[in-house]
């Protein structure tokens, strides 16, 4: 197999610690594994234009190959246009968006320097595979430097419908360049939709058979490979984590009380403070659970340079505290909030000692969390996922509580029914999703993308021998919809239970 080379803004470098969080790097982390190869992109250090360097490492039979950015590059391209515009509009949040001119600038200019230092590595024959919204140029960067390796894309975030992406200023010189990967793969058939009604219908593009595209004199695909997660190995890691000091010094902690669990990065995205206020809603509606009951909500902050992001953190610390100061009693905490982040083998031992998860993103592309949840479970005595129905991971956990996070009324009902649900449910609950989880796990999800990757054709040869369905301009978006994806995300919802209010 040819070479991989993978980009994406950050490396996990080896000698960072285990106890990061970023569905991204643990992702990529699992590639790895199987192919190695070189990961490319962004060292972590803002340095003076004069002292910027390209660094290479070699470590477990693999190279990383890092270069800097200026301050002016991270404050433009990262925590500008990649974070303050491209973040929340991908999740659908076009009110926090803050856009300029010059920081689409910079994150353009940071895509041509990521692209001339490629051009020192890459080989003829390199797979290459960029990942996620930072990076969506990098292609057309590389294919003007005369590159014609495969190049593959992968969107760890949601893409939103085009009535959303088309409000981004500019949107046009940066969504459509996409056509210069071969292959663009999404998390959830929703998401690969949505793109393709935007080539479609905003672009005009023709296309194949609604996955194949042709642009640029050259064909584009479109692929849905839903992230998966390591599930024998988050099985031992919960095995084993179950019995760790830190564990069973939560659990002892406890005096008995059931234990609700949350785990996300503080992100707006996440639905963190909804999350506190749907707890706060249970405990008014089932009072006899108050005092018998603890959620433990860990945060690690992110992005806190972000003016949303501080925001977000002072919100979720104001409604703990005013949830903990409502109800709880000098032997009874409601809420545990910890912004400390663990590693991934402490996270699923308390998974385990958890009766619920609580998981309930406004959006998310998949959330592995979600996935890390179940994985972790006592198969004869599991908890309960309770998932938003807007995150990517609804539909493959169809043995989820499916909840709409703005609603805060059911998603309380839906605790309610977590903890007094019968083991018999909570098992068969517990086995529709691992079975899910089984199909498609990490390696999986590697595998696919670039199996597929190494198939596609660019030429146009092919694509001509084909028949080729122009859209007409005024295209029903539903019936692109279907069309495209048939099997669509929607379906997870008839087929997990969504919970709602009887
Ligand atoms: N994570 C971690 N330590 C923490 C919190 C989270 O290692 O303290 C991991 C978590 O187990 C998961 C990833 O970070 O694998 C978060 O991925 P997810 O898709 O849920 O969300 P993202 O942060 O990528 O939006």
């Amino acid at each position: 197999m040819a070479k991989l080379v993978v980009v994406s803004n950050r490396v996990s470098l080896p000698s960072r610690s285990g106890s990061r969080a970023g569905g991204l790097e643990v992702a990529l982390r699992a590639v790895f594994r199987d192919h190695p190869g070189i990961w490319f992109g962004w060292s972590g250090r803002v340095v003076p234009h004069q002292s910027i360097e390209t660094r290479t490492i070699a470590a477990n039979n693999q190279q990383f190959v890092v270069t800097d950015l200026t301050e002016e590059d991270h404050s433009e391209y990262y925590n500008g246009f990649a974070n303050r515009v491209l973040w929340p509009i991908l999740h659908y949040r076009l009110d926090l968006a803050e856009y300029t001119l010059r920081d689409l600038t910079g994150y353009l200019r940071v895509n041509e320097h990521f692209a001339d230092e490629l051009h020192k590595v890459l080989a003829p024959d390199d797979l290459v595979w960029v990942h996620d919204y930072h990076l969506i140029p990098l292609a057309k960067a590389l294919r003007d430097r005369g590159h014609q390796n495969k190049i593959g894309f992968f969107l760890h975030t949601p893409l939103p419908p085009m009535e959303i992406l088309t409000a981004i200023p500019n949107h046009e010189r940066l969504f459509p360049t996409l056509c210069h990967y071969d292959l663009v793969g999404f998390q959830t058939e929703t998401d690969g939709t949505n793109f393709a009604r935007y080539l479609i219908c905003e672009c005009k593009l023709p296309s194949r058979d609604l996955q194949t595209f042709l642009a640029n004199g050259r064909s584009v695909q479109l692929g849905v490979f839903p992230v998966g997660v390591a599930v024998d190995e988050i099985i031992q890691w919960a095995e084993r984590g179950a019995e760790s000091s830190l564990v069973r010094r939560v659990v002892n902690s406890l005096s008995g009380r059931a234990m609700l669990i949350g785990v996300d990065r503080l992100d707006y995205s996440k639905g963190i403070v909804a999350r506190l206020e749907s707890f706060e809603r249970f405990l008014l509606e089932k009072p006899d659970w108050q005092g018998r009951i603890t959620f433990l909500q860990i945060a690690p902050r992110s992005r806190f340079k972000i003016r949303e992001y501080a925001e977000i953190e002072a919100m979720v610390s104001a409604t703990a505290g005013r949830i903990n100061g409502r109800f709880g009693q000098p032997d009874w905490t409601p809420i545990r909030y910890v912004n400390q982040s663990h590693s991934r083998r402490t996270l699923a031992g308390l998974y385990r000692c958890a009766r619920a998860g609580l998981v309930t993103p406004l959006r998310d592309g998949m959330n592995l969390v979600a996935k890390e949840y179940v994985a972790a479970q006592n198969p004869d005595d599991p908890g309960v996922l309770i998932l938003s129905r807007f995150a990517g991971a609804a539909r493959e956990c169809t043995g989820a509580l499916l909840v709409n996070p703005y609603d805060t009324d059911t998603a309380a009902e839906a605790i309610a029914h977590a903890l007094t649900m019968s083991q018999a449910e909570r098992r068969d609950r517990y086995q529709a999703t691992i079975r899910n989880l089984r199909l498609n796990d990490i390696a999986d999800w590697g595998k696919k993308f670039l199996t597929q990757l190494c198939d596609t054709n660019a030429e146009l040869s092919l694509f001509s021998r084909l028949p080729v369905t122009a859209a007409p301009p005024g295209r029903p978006a539903e019936d692109a919809r279907s069309a495209a994806f048939p099997d669509d995300g929607r379906s997870a919802g008839t087929r997990a239970r969504r919970y709602s209010a009887s």
